[in-house]
């Protein structure tokens, strides 16, 4: 297999393959469009677009449209019914990856070669080097990731569609390879009941405390949920460990096979030790305390990640967080050579050899207000029919021609059927690394409430957050989550905020001051754009209100979208709910509810 040769290959020279990747990265950014075209120029998508007579570039760029998944969901929909002529590859598609995006209702379906798959395989090995390499110690020691798998599902055809981890999971690559260093087992990871493998990763964790030298997830969310767990299950998890028995509930045979080999005898010691640190009321510091030898804590931590920060900060006790990498399910776009930067200076180096990729700039402020445009080829991208705050139109750049400081929505072509396809994912250029450019995540740029003519987008909502949970920062108050969601049951319509709020040092809920918590509304409104503002003041809106919700209510808003089908590894709060069910449940949770002052506009 072509991908053993090449991880081999990585194990042995990555950080000089990581050079000459990035020193070369126009080069193999142009040879990759190339192959690409020349191998794929006669599929059904591609040869629609191709002129006889002009190069497979010159047609690419001035003819090949910019597309959303929608565009091509009709193809998609072809190859997952059955059709095997070339309809967007020339190889065969040989899996689909399911995106936490959906389109109607349904997870997209991303395609996927055994090429470009094999391919995707080296990302984790450089993340690991390079954070090696920068982390010392990490070497020295197995690392305590808590990962998790979501069923697969078959498509009409039989092509199997699952998430991208949960199939690289179940690689031989994987398996021979990096779980190898990790203290969860194998079939803890692959169990497909998510509390049973939640237990059993964390059990094992707890028992090689000594060994671990790293903790960590893929995103931020499924560790503040692991914490969580652990707060609930530490009793029973001290006495599996103090009899050696594991708990009856613990009915996956694979699973239980597993901990035979790692709860092998009564350990009361190390028992009575965890019991004393967990019964501490403040949990403050946790994972220095629990995992003594941990130099780091690996998390995506930026986006809409970082609303975790403080609370992995507060967990943490001074424990660096690292925020590895950033990619989708359609492509990796790059990882995080400076592991140790604070997680808001976080930037991301672009890997050339992952896709094609160009950039499509967006407002200066990188959340920007929906754009509507149809971009057909270079020439029509031209046309750019506005130049005020709320719209631009602009031709698309390749990776050598962005420029620090502008942002930039990515848009991919891949080994594996997508052609300048959008991802949605703003990208602010930071610098370059070698030929590479260096990139901080901003946000996707979507618009999550919508009352009127008023779009918010996520990144407007968390700017909103972020200015007003300062005022509550002083009197020892943690936000720990959040959502929101549009409410129009009445006339004229609000905005609703979800804050689950606790004490600093403890799950304790704060005392509410009502004054206060006005006054965070009032700087959410204030915060909100000018549209927002003149409808607010035209009473097309009302006042904002906060729900305050209980610590744990967002678990239960977790648990049950993984009960309908949310994969617990990927899993992001949503920033805002559309389900009326997900409302009920938060709202469960309430215990106060403040509104802007009325006076406000
Ligand atoms: P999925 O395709 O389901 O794996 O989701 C991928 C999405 O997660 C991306 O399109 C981003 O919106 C988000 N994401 C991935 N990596 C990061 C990151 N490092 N920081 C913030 N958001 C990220």
């Amino acid at each position: 297999m072509a991908g053993e040769k090449e991880i081999k290959e990585i194990y042995d020279n990555g950080m000089k393959i990581l050079e000459e990747l990035t020193s070369k990265a126009y080069e193999i950014q142009e040879q990759m469009l190339e192959e690409i075209l020349i191998r794929n120029a006669g599929t059904e998508y591609l040869s629609r677009f191709f002129v006889h007579g002009q190069n497979h570039k010159q047609n690419f760029k001035a003819n090949v449209p910019i597309v959303t998944y929608e565009d091509i969901k009709p193809y998609i929909d072809r190859i997952a019914n059955g059709e095997t002529s070339s309809i967007l590859f020339a190889d065969p598609i040989t899996q689909f990856i399911q995106s936490t995006g959906t389109s109607e209702g349904k997870p997209k379906l991303i395609p996927m070669t055994a090429e470009s798959f094999e391919k995707r395989m080296v990302k984790p090995l450089l993340v690991d080097l390079v954070m090696k390499k920068c982390i010392s110690g990490l070497d020295q020691g197995k690392s305590f990731y808590l990962f998790f798998v979501k069923p697969e599902m078959e498509t009409p055809s039989g092509l199997m569609a699952s998430l991208y981890t949960t199939s690289y999971f179940k690689t031989q690559i994987f398996k021979n390879g990096l779980a190898k260093f990790c203290t969860s087992p194998i079939d803890t990871i692959l169990c497909l009941d998510n509390k049973q493998s939640m237990y059993c990763q964390l059990l094992t964790g707890l028992l090689l405390r000594d060994e671990v030298v790293r903790i960590g997830s893929s995103f931020a969310s499924v560790l503040a949920r692991s914490i969580k767990f652990l707060e609930d299950y530490w009793k029973e998890l001290c006495s599996n460990i103090r009899t050696g028995f594991l708990s009856d509930w613990i009915a996956d045979p694979a699973c239980r096979n597993a901990m035979s080999s790692i709860l092998t005898r009564p350990e009361p010691e190390l028992a009575d030790l965890i019991q004393q640190i967990c019964e501490d009321k403040s949990w403050e510091g946790i994972i220095k305390e629990l995992w003594p030898e941990v130099k780091c804590i690996s998390s995506i931590v930026t986006g809409s990640m970082s609303q975790y920060i403080p609370l992995l900060e507060f967990y943490g006790g001074g424990i660096p967080l690292v925020s590895p990498n950033c990619g989708s399910s359609e492509a990796c776009f790059g990882i995080n050579l400076e592991p140790l930067s604070k997680p808001f200076d976080v930037s991301y180096t672009i890997l050339p050899n992952m896709a094609y990729f160009e950039f499509l700039p967006v407002n200066n402020d990188g959340g920007g207000k929906s754009r509507e445009f149809k971009l057909r080829g270079a020439s029509a991208t031209e046309s750019s029919e506005s130049t005020n705050e709320t719209t631009t139109v602009n031709k698309p750049v390749d990776l050598a021609n962005v420029k620090i400081g502008r942002y930039y929505e990515v848009v991919v072509t891949t080994l594996a059927g997508l052609y300048r396809y959008r991802v949605g994912d703003v990208l602010k250029v930071t610098g370059f690394y070698n030929k590479s450019p260096q990139f901080q995540f901003v946000e996707r740029q979507n618009v999550v409430l919508s009352i009127d003519l008023d779009k918010t987008t996520e990144v407007d909502l968390s700017k909103a957050i972020t200015k007003a949970k300062l005022v509550l920062e002083p009197l020892g108050i943690m936000l720990t989550t959040y959502s929101s969601y549009a409410d129009t049951s009445l006339t004229p319509g609000r905005y609703v905020l979800f804050w689950e709020l606790k004490m600093k040092g403890s799950n304790d809920l704060p005392k509410l001051d009502a004054k206060i918590m006005e006054e965070c509304c009032g700087i959410v409104e204030e915060s909100f754009d000018f549209t927002y503002k003149s409808l607010r003041k035209g009473g097309v809106i009302s006042a904002l209100e906060l729900r305050v919700v209980k610590h744990g209510t967002f678990d239960e808003l977790m648990d049950f979208y993984v009960s309908k089908g949310a994969s617990i590894s990927q899993y992001k709060p949503p920033s805002c709910l559309k389900s009326e069910e997900a409302v009920k449940i938060l709202n469960l949770g309430m215990v106060g509810t403040f509104f802007s002052p009325k006076t406000m506009f």
